[in-house]
């Protein structure tokens, strides 16, 4: 990559939130402790949920989770085929069996009615992500009586009938990692309205001092991080402003030419984690043809997961996957680069 790449994305550390991180350096109490515990309660507050568990990863709180609502060895667990393999890997560190679902063409997200059609007599739960920062059709995989885990990790902030997600399910997840809407550099957080599942994951986050053993995790946040985090949450609301405006030059200077977007639906308010394009062939020579334009674009899932499990079916999946392309977008975005990114598209798909 040459120095001059637009990276596909970028966090911003703002002077203020260097300062937080440097003053808890400077107080010899690093690891967790006090900060911690305050950005669980403004973590809690702003997701509008009893309460909050930091942790060190996204995948860590969704292993937490899921333990959270007692599944064990031989339960199943549905999820997404179209997601990264993280919430795949925290179903097998429970030794349950995970069960796939297809994508909603509209969106990329769970589809509901998949969902249904892998319920049985032993599942246990359903794993709903938020992809791409545009909420899925939640309110319909409730109705199926099945315990829903939210994976916000790409949605932090997102609305749904008004309500932030992370509030929606039975339990939530947030990832704070590099390149999330909020991050930490690392970083997890386990939310809930039920108390049994938020002191569970305080419980096995940690393994000291505690009266009777069982194997418990090194999962802590330490407070240089939720110093990081804190203040990021704090700036959350302009960086998905910068996110939703630079969307809205995306999508109107992309208005005249022939790709797909995928499109939020009604009463759902996304946050731009990606902009998405789908393009119906040549998405291999787009992407490196973009790249030759010093622009870093990718294919918003690297492998659907029944590729990986070797399933056939999931059709939705399939066709997404051969299609999505995801651009740059994040706070840090110079107009320039917007507008250079707006041509690059334009000449690159004129030319596939
Ligand atoms: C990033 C991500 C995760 C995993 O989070 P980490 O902090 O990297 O462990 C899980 N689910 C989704 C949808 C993600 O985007």
């Amino acid at each position: 990559m040459s120095i001059k790449m637009i990276p596909h994305s970028r966090p911003v550390i703002s002077n203020k939130a260097i300062e937080a991180v440097s003053a808890v350096m400077a107080s010899g109490l690093i690891s967790q402790g006090k900060v911690v515990r305050q950005f669980e309660e403004a973590a809690a507050k702003r997701t509008g949920v009893q309460g909050a568990v930091a942790v060190n990863s996204g995948t860590s709180a969704l292993h937490l989770a899921i333990l959270s609502l007692g599944v064990k060895a031989g339960d199943e667990v549905i999820l997404p085929s179209y997601l990264c393999v993280a919430p795949l890997n925290a179903i097998n560190y429970c030794g349950a069996t995970p069960v796939l679902a297809d994508a909603d063409p509209a969106t990329g997200n769970i589809d509901p009615d998949s969902v249904k059609s892998a319920i049985t007599a032993k599942t246990k739960a359903v794993i709903v992500p938020h992809l791409f920062g545009t909420p899925a059709r939640i309110n319909e995989i409730k109705k199926l009586g099945v315990p829903v885990i939210e994976d916000c990790a790409q949605a932090i902030g997102a609305r749904y009938n008004g309500q932030e997600v992370g509030s929606l399910g039975d339990v939530a997840i947030f990832s704070f990692y590099a390149t999330k809407v909020i991050t930490c550099g690392e970083g997890g957080m386990v939310l809930s309205n039920n108390e049994k599942f938020l002191s569970f994951a305080r419980d096995m986050r940690d393994y000291d001092e505690k009266e009777i053993y069982k194997p418990r995790f090194n999962y802590k946040m330490t407070d240089m991080e939720a110093a990081l985090g804190l203040i990021q949450l704090q700036e959350l609301d302009q960086f998905i402003a910068a996110r939703k405006k630079i969307a809205a030059y995306y999508s109107s200077s992309f208005a005249e030419i022939k790709v797909k977007l995928s499109i939020p639906l009604p009463g759902c308010e996304p946050i731009f984690y990606r902009y998405i394009l789908q393009i119906d062939s040549h998405l291999e020579d787009f992407i490196a043809n973009m790249e030759q334009s010093g622009i870093a674009c990718r294919r918003p899932i690297f492998k659907p997961l029944h590729r990986i499990l070797n399933q056939k079916g999931f059709p939705a999946t399939e066709s997404i996957h051969n299609k999505a392309v995801s651009l740059p977008i994040y706070p840090g975005l110079s107009q320039e680069n917007q507008g250079k990114i707006i041509t690059a598209v334009k000449k690159n798909l004129s030319q596939l």
